[in-house]
């Protein structure tokens, strides 16, 4: 349980304007992001500066992990709208992984055993171009208390829920206050024995890790396991790092996931280069998801066969702990199928 009070409260609101700030400062276009990197338009001629709906959203500390003047930097790749998005490609969803028929309460979503993921929020602090939940309706979902008030309800009455995964949107996006209320709540239901947060901020936008974070975190029973997403050892600089020390020394037990990406990680060095760059920031590398087969992200897969050669290659250069599992989504199977 964590122990709050309204003086606590204040002092939230102040500490929390930091992240709030930079989050507010993010680019939201393509044009300065480019002029930030000192790129010209034509040396990105793909590119569609009118995205729609979902937009460019980059927070500046990530745009300067990206290499000035490169126009196929690999962390630029992965939030860069491109004109290949507006092609339909046979076999791309909008729900790629069946998010619709396995929710059991607004974003209460069910689908393996044991476990159940909670959209806490919408929103992220990145646009990510692959996003398997990019055509999600997040407007849907109701307010936030109405529609925690019944995820809580419907985890509290299924004794076989042993794990909750706030997954979003991204969950550090809540203010502390309500994650702290939100963890306290499924820390209190006894059949709940582990807690689980999905979430790229500790990269994107690691001023997000506070003191006041680690300490929530850091005394929440059950301790939270939290995954991030990274995909490149370049997006793991020296801020992230200090921020997963951090959420390491309060007992965050810390994994990584990734999305194999074509023309950002779909090679053995780049690779290995992150499971190491992982390692040095006490992360586990947990998961290499295989695409999701969202519309508009086709530009970015890798076929089974060439991920399975990279897997091998890993396998013979890196530690077993080092080496993630190749798994993939399939709407509808009883967990993250293996590839091999
Ligand atoms: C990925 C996912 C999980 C977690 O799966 P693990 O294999 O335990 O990491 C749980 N629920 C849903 C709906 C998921 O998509």
């Amino acid at each position: 349980m964590v122990a709050r009070s309204s003086a606590h409260c204040q002092i939230e609101a102040a500490a929390s304007d930091a992240w709030r700030r930079e989050l507010g400062q993010a680019f939201t276009r393509v044009e300065p992001l480019l002029a930030f990197l000192g790129l010209r338009r034509d040396q990105v001629p793909t590119l569609d500066p009118e995205p729609g709906p979902f937009r460019l959203l980059v927070p500046r500390g990530f745009a300067a992990l990206m290499r000035a003047g490169g126009p196929a930097d690999p962390l630029l790749r992965q939030v860069l709208p491109l004109a290949a998005e507006r092609v339909l490609t046979a076999g791309f969803r909008c729900d790629p992984v069946g998010d619709g028929p396995a929710a059991q309460a607004p974003g209460l979503l069910r689908k393996y055993a044991g476990r159940a993921l909670l959209l806490a929020q919408g929103a992220c602090a990145v646009h990510c171009r692959y996003c398997f939940r990019r055509h999600f309706p997040y407007g849907d979902l109701g307010t936030y208390d109405s529609r925690i008030g019944l995820a809580l309800a419907q985890i509290q009455a299924d004794t076989t829920l042993h794990e909750i995964i706030l997954s979003g949107g991204d969950p550090l996006l809540l203010a502390d206050g309500a994650l702290g209320d939100l963890l306290a709540r499924l820390a209190a239901i006894p059949h709940v024995r582990r807690l689980r947060l999905h979430s790229r901020l500790p990269l994107v936008l690691p001023s997000r890790i506070t003191a006041r974070l680690c300490a929530l975190l850091g005394t929440v029973t059950p301790r939270p396991v939290l995954v991030i997403h990274a995909n490149h050892a370049r997006e793991l600089g020296a801020a992230a790092q200090a921020g997963l020390a951090a959420l390491g020394a309060v007992g965050v037990t810390l994994l990584n996931q990734s999305v194999l990406l074509r023309g950002v990680n779909d090679d053995a060095a780049t690779l290995a280069a992150l499971s190491e760059r992982l390692f040095d920031c006490g992360v586990l590398p947990y998961y290499l998801h295989q695409l999701d087969p969202v519309q508009g992200a086709a530009h970015f897969a890798v076929s089974d066969r060439e991920a399975r050669g990279l897997m091998a290659a890993l396998r013979a250069r890196l530690p077993g702990y080092l080496v993630p599992r190749l798994v993939r989504e399939t709407a509808g199977a009883p967990c993250k199928e293996p590839l091999g």
